[in-house]
C-alpha cells in the first residue's frame, strides 16, 4: 500500500521508501535508539510522564490520554501487568493502522517494547485482525529480527529488562476490536465484551492489570522519548497533539493516506490534499472518523478542523480518523442500510437493545430502500436509536445507532422521498450518474 500515502510527517516519512519494513531501514532512520535511550536514561516513571505531558491520546477512536492510561494501572495485586496492542483494525472506511504494520512494522514493536518498560509489563501481546495474515506473517519475522538485535527477550540491551511479544490472531470479529472484547478473545473465549468498571488496567486479560493501546498510539511513543514532550505539543492543535494518519477513502480524486498535524482543516484535507471530489459530482456528506460516527452534511464540513474537539463540537468524533467522502450520486438511505446491516452482523448479541435493534434498523432502512416504506419510518428510526444510544455494554450499540441517527436527522428528506416516491430518487433521477454498482 506504499503507492497510496500521499502525506507523511514525522510517523511515516520513512515508509515511502522500499523496504522500509525491515530492521535495517529502521534503524537507518533512526530507529530504536529511542529504545536506547529510555532504557538507559529513563526510569518508567520518567516515560510515563513524558507521555503524559505530551497528551499523546489514544488513536484507536475514543481519544483517552495514554499517558493517563497508564497511570491507571493497579500495581499493588501482585499479579503481572500485561500490554495488549489493539491491532484489530476493522472499522469501515478505516485502514491506517495497517500502514504501520505492513511498511513500520518495528515503529509499532520498538513503542510497545517502550510501554512496556514503561507500564512494567513483560509479556505484550498483539492482537491483530484475523484477515491480516500477510501483516500477522511479517510481524513476526520482526519480532524475529528484533529479538536478533537483542531488543526483545531477556535483560533487553543489558539493561536487565525483559519482554517477549506474541501476536495472536482474531478470527474476523469486528466487536474484538473492542478492548473487552478483545481479552476475552485473547483468553481464548467468545468475544464478549465485558461491563466496565471494572477497567482493563485493574482487571485486564488473565484477570491481571493489561494496558490495550492501539497501533497508531504506540507508533508515536519512540518519537516523544526521542524529541520530548515538548516538541511533540508544538505540533498539532492544543489539546490534540501530534498528528493523525489519515485514510481517506470514497469520492475524491486522490483516496490514499495522509499524515496531517491534528488541526488541519477539513476542507483542505479534501480539496488541497485529495484533490477535491471527482469531477461532475459535487460534495455532498463526509464521515470524518470511520463508520461509526455522525456523519457531516457538505453544508457543515467548512468550520469543521481535524482535531478532537472541533469534531465534538460539529456534533460529530474524529474517531479512527477513517475519512469517508461521499458526492451526491450516494443516496443516504442505501448508506444507512449498508451500515446497519453491518453492525447487525458484528453485533456480539448480548444486550437486547444492540442485537435486537440493529436488526429492525437494517429492515426499516431496506423496506425504504426498496420502495415499500412508511411514513412513519423516520420517527421509528430515531425512536429505535433513542432506545439504543447508551443502554448497551459495549460502544458497538452506540456505534451503530449514532450514525444511522444523523443519516436520518441530517438527510429526512431524501428518507421521506422514499416513501413518497416509492424508492430511492437518485437512482430513479436520470441525470445523476449513479454508478453501476450502487
Ligand atoms: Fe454485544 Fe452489541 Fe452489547 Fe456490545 S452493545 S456487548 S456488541 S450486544
Amino acid at each position: 500500500m506504499r503507492h497510496l500515502i500521499y502525506e507523511t510527517n514525522f510517523l511515516l516519512e520513512h515508509v515511502k521508501e522500499e523496504g522500509s519494513e525491515t530492521i535495517e531501514s529502521y534503524e537507518r532512520h533512526g530507529g530504536y535508539t529511542a529504545l536506547r535511550k529510555a532504557l538507559k536514561d529513563m526510569t518508567p516513571a520518567e516515560v510515563t510522564a513524558e507521555v503524559k505531558e505530551s497528551n499523546l491520546r489514544g488513536r484507536g477512536g475514543a481519544g483517552f490520554p495514554a499517558g493517563v492510561k497508564w497511570g491507571f494501572l493497579s500495581r499493588d495485586t501482585g499479579k503481572p501487568i500485561y500490554l495488549c496492542v489493539n491491532a484489530d483494525e476493522s472499522e469501515p472506511g478505516t485502514f491506517k493502522d495497517r500502514v504501520f504494520l505492513e511498511l513500520a512494522p518495528h515503529m509499532l514493536l520498538e513503542g510497545s517494547i517502550i510501554t512496556s518498560y514503561a507500564i512494567d509489563a513483560h509479556v505484550a501481546y498483539i492482537y491483530i485482525r484475523g484477515e491480516f495474515t500477510r501483516q500477522a506473517q511479517m510481524l513476526e519475522k520482526a519480532i524475529a529480527d528484533a529479538r536478533k538485535k537483542d531488543y526483545i527477550g531477556k535483560n533487553i540491551l543489558g539493561s536487565g529488562f525483559d519482554l517477549e511479544i506474541y501476536v495472536h490472531r482474531g478470527a474476523g470479529a469486528y466487536i474484538c476490536g473492542e478492548e473487552t472484547g478483545l481479552i476475552e478473545s485473547l483468553e481464548g473465549k467468545r468475544g464478549f465484551p465485558r461491563l466496565k468498571p471494572p477497567y482493563p488496567a485493574n482487571i485486564g486479560v488473565f484477570d491481571a492489570p493489561t494496558i490495550v493501546n492501539n497501533v497508531e498510539t504506540l507508533a508515536n511513543v519512540p518519537h516523544i522519548i526521542n524529541n520530548g514532550a515538548e516538541w511533540y505539543k508544538g505540533i498539532g492543535a492544543e489539546k490534540s497533539t501530534g498528528t493523525r494518519v489519515f485514510g481517506v477513502s470514497g469520492h475524491v480524486k486522490r483516496p490514499g493516506i495522509y499524515e496531517l498535524p491534528m488541526g488541519t482543516p477539513l476542507r483542505e484535507l479534501i480539496d488541497t490534499y485529495c484533490g477535491g471530489v471527482r469531477s461532475g459530482y459535487a460534495l455532498k456528506a463526509v464521515v470524518p472518523g470511520g463508520s461509526s460516527v455522525p456523519v457531516l452534511r457538505a453544508d457543515e464540513i467548512d468550520s469543521v478542523n481535524l482535531d478532537f474537539e472541533s469534531c465534538a463540537a460539529a456534533g460529530t468524533m474524529l474517531g479512527s480518523a477513517g475519512v469517508i467522502v461521499m458526492d451526491d450520486s450516494v443516496c443516504m438511505v442505501d448508506t444507512s442500510l449498508n451500515l446497519a446491516k453491518f453492525y447487525a452482523h458484528e453485533s456480539c448479541g448480548q444486550c437486547t437493545p444492540c442485537r435486537e435493534g440493529c436488526w429492525w434498523m437494517a429492515g426499516i432502512l431496506k423496506r425504504l430502500e426498496e420502495g415499500n416504506g412508511r411514513v412513519e419510518d423516520c420517527d421509528l428510526l430515531l425512536d429505535i436509536c433513542d432506545n439504543m444510544l447508551f443502554k448497551t455494554i459495549c460502544p458497538l450499540g452506540d456505534a451503530a445507532a449514532m450514525p444511522i441517527e444523523s443519516y436520518v436527522k441530517k438527510f429526512r428528506k431524501e428518507f421521506e422521498q422514499h416513501v413518497t416516491q416509492g424508492g430511492c430518487p437518485i437512482k430513479k433521477d436520470k441525470s445523476i450518474k449513479v454508478p453501476e454498482n450502487a
